[in-house]
């Protein structure tokens, strides 16, 4: 009892702090561009560096020109802050031009990487600048929970105050914290979900943060899937994390970054467990670059990879109510 109303209260806390417009449905679609580990400012002090930045956002405009989605969700390791320095919210300004251009809102969660160096600051310096401008809905999370990135947004129904979607994100550490989601995370995830499906219905949701469990991995090894897993998924102190994603009915996906080299997206029950594509050039990999993108509906959700060359790969449909999916 005393757990449901604590999380009621983050419920009204977090909707009033989202800054900017509400986050709405349009023409009953809600699409979303995933950019992950876009490595800004890699290699600062070498010809490399900037070159990759500015490469990295060319995959932004050229996704954003052609999917023109209603929001962006950048799921961490934006920055390797950990090799540059007083700096940081340069890089982050730069990261952010292609949505400013484009009129794109974003909300991001943290990886590995996005630390400043312990003497410039850390997570919460970059959440507060990420706050300052209107089109962030970045939300910096309770206290008392391990990371920074542990928030929610609600989406609304186009031209309603009905909650029609709603997006979860957990911190997986890393950087100047350990890497890791903690059951406290969990606990919160769990009843955040259940306090929200009472408040708003049984809508659908989807849950996204930096660091995959070997869950993910196994799951590519027995489902249906597509794309492929090109690295090892290592194991990440996070028990309980996969049986609580499984439990939850109305979550649909769940989206990580991470691991440069895999591009998988698995089915299991009315689930797609999901890899964005690596967008940046800061970051190994040599394979090309591009951006997972989720577009909510009513009755179903897809998903597909948009290349920066434009193509458009690993195309899914998952309805919600019979499990089916289709590829096309
Ligand atoms: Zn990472």
């Amino acid at each position: 009892m005393f757990l449901n109303v604590l999380y009621g209260v983050y419920v009204v806390v977090f909707i009033c702090s989202t800054s900017g417009e509400p986050l709405r449905f349009k023409d009953g679609k809600f699409k979303i561009a995933q950019f992950t580990d876009l490595h800004y400012g890699e290699d600062e002090f070498t010809p490399w560096g900037p070159i990759q930045d500015k490469n990295s956002n060319h995959v932004m405009h050229s996704v954003l020109t052609a999917e023109k989605p209603d929001f962006v969700l950048f799921t961490g390791d934006t920055l390797t802050g950990n090799n540059i320095g007083s700096n940081a919210t340069e890089y982050w300004k730069y990261v952010l031009s292609p949505c400013l251009q484009h009129d794109t809102p974003w909300a991001h969660v943290f990886g590995n990487h996005d630390d400043l160096s312990a003497e410039h600051g850390d997570r919460d310096t970059l959440m507060k600048y990420d706050q300052t401008f209107n089109l962030s809905h970045s939300v910096r999370g309770p206290r008392d929970l391990f990371g920074v990135s542990n928030y929610f947004l609600p989406i609304y129904g186009e031209g309603s105050d009905r909650v029609e979607a709603v997006i979860y994100m957990l911190d997986s550490g890393g950087g100047q914290i350990e890497e890791q989601v903690t059951p406290d995370q969990i606990t919160w995830l769990y009843h955040t979900y259940h306090v929200n499906m009472q408040e708003y219905g049984p809508v659908p949701s989807i849950l996204t943060f930096h660091i995959p469990p070997p869950e993910f991995e196994d799951l590519f090894n027995t489902g249906q899937c597509t794309g492929y897993l090109n690295n090892t998924v290592l194991p990440l102190p996070s028990e309980g994390l996969y049986k609580t994603i499984l439990s939850l009915p109305n979550l649909h996906l769940v989206t990580t970054g991470h691991y440069h080299e895999n591009d998988y997206c698995c089915s299991t029950e009315n689930k797609l467990l999901c890899q964005g594509r690596h967008s940046g050039y800061g970051g190994y990999s040599d394979i090309a670059r591009g951006s997972r993108i989720i577009q909510l509906e009513k009755d179903k959700l897809q998903t597909w990879i948009r290349m920066e060359n434009r193509n458009i790969v690993d195309h899914i449909i998952l309805k919600y109510h019979n499990f089916a999916i289709q590829e096309s």
